[in-house]
């Protein structure tokens, strides 16, 4: 099912970020609509080793909840990703448009992105860049994880794998010291903390490790994320909620809980067969 480059016609501008940009694409003789996310040339060495990788991991993975890469393609050094269209946006969309985000909503989200979590870590794929901006969702309510752009297939080099990448602020606090870690630290949990943070950020409407209004910039970040307590769900917030976002947001990396032991948390069983209608959530999205 790969999908030929000449073939796509761009529709419009979906998002950007730090490594290119991306277009919603339609296939000339079927009709059919993918994402383009293409990045532009003008990359050092190890940018582009850093894209390369990219590649190999998109290509590898398959899972329901990680979105889908049909194709990927170097055209003189523009590199192309033909990648599954998810219409309903990121949930930092939804974010913006719904201030905060209900329990049942999280507790889909929660589920969708531990599966394909729990898919990637199985593989030694350590995402190392989940944030609201990454997380896609569709109309048929499945959320997937993407942008690999940082992620890395682990190695034997600890070194190499504790290499300064990612987002600072969804950044786990081991991830600012990776010197203090044992060797027996595969990175995995760091995932679990950022997925945690995200969360959490949907349930309170406001970046949760520093105070409202507070700029975000990285020594207040890191004195804020390394030294303070982890920052603690809303009262408000239901018990579930609250014991799943404690057990995420553990700065001892070991005592997190794995993709899989969260996967049977009481925070996921109590929406499981609730059937909540989320659909006022997607709905101010373009659809
Ligand atoms: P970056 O590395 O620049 O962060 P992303 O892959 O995260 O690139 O894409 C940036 C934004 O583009 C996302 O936050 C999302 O809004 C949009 N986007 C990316 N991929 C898709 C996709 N497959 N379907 C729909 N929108 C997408
Ligand atoms: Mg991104």
């Amino acid at each position: 099912s790969e999908v030929a480059l000449e073939e796509l016609e761009k529709v419009c501008r979906l998002g950007s970020g730090s490594s290119g940009k991306v277009y919603k694409a339609r296939h000339v003789h079927t009709g059919a609509i993918y994402a383009l996310k293409i990045i532009q040339e003008k990359h050092d060495a190890q940018v582009r080793q850093q894209i390369k990788r990219e590649m190999e991991i998109l290509r590898r993975a398959l899972n329901p909840h990680v979105v889908r890469c049909y194709g990927v393609f170097d055209r003189g050094g523009e590199i192309s990703f033909v990648l599954e269209y998810m219409d309903a946006g990121s949930l930092a969309d939804v974010l913006a448009a719904h201030r905060r985000i209900p329990e049942p909503f999280l507790a889909r989200v929660a589920a969708h992105c531990l599966q394909g979590l729990l898919y990637l870590h199985k593989n030694k794929i350590v995402h190392r860049d989940i944030k609201p901006s990454n997380l896609l969702i569709n109309r048929r309510r499945e959320v997937k994880i993407a942008d690999f752009g940082v992620s890395k297939v682990l190695d034997s080099t600890l070194a190499q794998c504790n290499s300064y990448v990612g987002t600072c602020a969804y950044m786990s606090p081991e991830r600012f010291n990776p010197d203090a870690q044992d060797g027996h630290y595969d990175g995995c949990s760091a995932d679990i903390w950022s997925l945690g943070l995200s969360l959490l950020e949907c349930a309170m409407g406001r970046f949760p490790c520093l105070p409202p209004g507070q700029k975000p910039d990285w020594p207040t970040l890191m004195m804020a994320i390394c030294m303070g307590d982890p920052p603690a769900p809303p009262a408000d917030s239901s018990p579930e909620f609250q014991s799943f976002i404690r057990a995420c947001l553990q700065k001892n990396a070991c005592l997190r809980p794995s993709a899989k032991h969260l996967l049977t948390h009481p925070f996921l069983t109590k929406y499981k067969e609730k059937d909540c209608d989320l659909s006022p959530l997607l709905k101010s999205l373009q659809l």
